[in-house]
């Protein structure tokens, strides 16, 4: 958001940096590089889901302290260590338990951060902008799937954030100008009685208020009850991690669900006017030419092409360190040693032809982001075409379907 000052650092005497995604985590690399050499004997810290996950790295870039999500209580000692403070102490006889429900019942102080309408903001089909806040109502996540990179650092875990926590902090959002709020939880149905208590309260407090959050197939499938209650409290849309229509990979992802409950889910939400921002692994070691059609075609058919962000036809299949994918045969094949400059595994796949077709999506949607979905998605259709030398006669346009709300920062991990 903002670049470091070109003069001194003056009186800097701790540096935490905040490591909460992958993009975040090549991005902060060069800026730690740079902070070390400009404040030698400066304790720095990175804290976040990435920073354990790269611990050995972020130490070789001089990192002196490293936590990871759940760090509100030992950063808070690092600071004070490097200002020569002993930790806080706690009452007597506390629990660890009783020391983590107290770091949740912090609301956050968001003073000193740039300016709300400077993030990401709401995008609405007839071109009107709203300026988003972010809350977490819950962390970790109580599922395992294979290739998600909350696995290795939470096992299944998740906890709450106490629901009045959670209002005052979106009231403090709301006061500095938020008219959307991005639920940032890995899944907002691990506990959705949690969540629904808190976005009836939500939309009592702030009628006007919309919000979008991330839920799983399985939890949009196994709730489906709750679904008209997130229609009715101003829910924008969901996001929701299908990754794939083919159940032999989402077997293998062990992602949950199956092609039939995204079908049903898709058309649950349809009726319910609902918008589903569906989110995909397109190039995994398991695509095929033919494969890649048919997820298009399939898409199509389910009337989902302006649902789907351009970068979401790229993505490729992340194998991060620790990850749960190299328990399989067949990644460890495809895999090679983990790469500090890209934070992963990389990979190739064994056609070649499939790596070049990622790269030939990936160059036409970075050339034209902002053409209408259905454009892009012509345009990519015609290159897997090509690719797998098929032909398709020229079929009737795309019947345009309502385009739905998303978040102007398309990149999501
Ligand atoms: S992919 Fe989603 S549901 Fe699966 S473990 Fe990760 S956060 Fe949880």
């Amino acid at each position: 958001m903002e670049r470091l000052p070109a003069g001194g650092l003056d009186g800097v005497t701790f540096v935490a940096v905040s490591l909460p995604m992958h993009t975040a985590t090549r991005l902060a690399l060069p800026v730690l590089r740079t902070l070390r050499a400009r404040l030698p004997g400066v304790p720095l810290c990175a804290f976040g889901l990435y920073a354990p996950l790269n611990d050995v790295l972020l130490r070789a870039h001089g990192v002196d302290v490293v936590l990871g999500p759940e760090y509100d209580d030992a950063l808070v000692a690092a600071a004070r260590a490097a200002h020569g403070l002993a930790p806080a102490a706690l009452p007597p006889g506390a629990t660890s338990a009783a020391a983590r429900a107290r770091a949740l019942a912090v609301v956050p102080d968001r003073a000193g951060l740039p300016a709300l309408e400077r993030y990401a903001r709401v995008r609405w089909p007839d071109g009107r902008e709203s300026v988003a806040g972010v809350a977490e109502s819950s962390r970790g996540c109580k599922h395992r799937c294979r290739h998600c990179p909350i696995v290795p650092v939470y096992d299944g875990r998740f906890v709450a954030v106490p629901a009045d926590v959670v209002l005052e902090d979106i009231g403090a959002q709301v006061a500095g100008g938020a008219a959307h709020i991005t639920f940032a939880d890995p899944d907002f149905f691990n506990g959705p009685t949690h969540a629904l208590r808190l976005v009836e309260a939500l939309h009592e407090r702030w009628p006007a208020l919309t919000y979008d959050a991330t839920i799983k197939v399985e939890h949009l499938r196994r709730h489906d009850a709750l679904l008209p209650r997130l229609a009715a409290t101003g829910c924008a849309f969901v996001t929701t991690a299908v990754e794939s229509l083919d159940d032999v990979v989402l077997g293998r992802l062990e992602k949950g669900h199956t092609r039939a409950d995204v079908e049903a889910v898709t058309a649950r939400c349809r009726a319910l006017g609902l918008a589903l921002a569906p989110t995909f692994l397109a190039f995994t070691p398991w695509t095929t030419l033919d494969g890649y059609r048919r997820f298009l075609d399939d898409i199509e058919a389910l009337g989902l092409v302006p649902h789907v962000a351009p970068v979401q036809w790229t993505l490729r299949l992340l194998v991060t360190q620790h990850s749960r994918l190299l328990e399989l045969d067949e990644i460890r094949a495809v895999a090679g040693p983990f790469d500090p400059s890209t934070l992963t595994h990389p990979w190739s796949h064994p056609d070649p032809r499939v790596d070049a077709l990622q790269r030939e999506v990936m160059t036409r949607v970075g050339v034209a982001p902002h053409e209408p979905r259905e454009a892009t998605f012509q345009a990519i259709r015609a290159q897997a075409d090509a690719a797998a030398g098929a032909w398709r006669a020229p079929g009737p346009p795309l019947v345009a379907r309502a385009a739905i709300p998303y978040l102007t920062e398309p990149w999501y991990c």
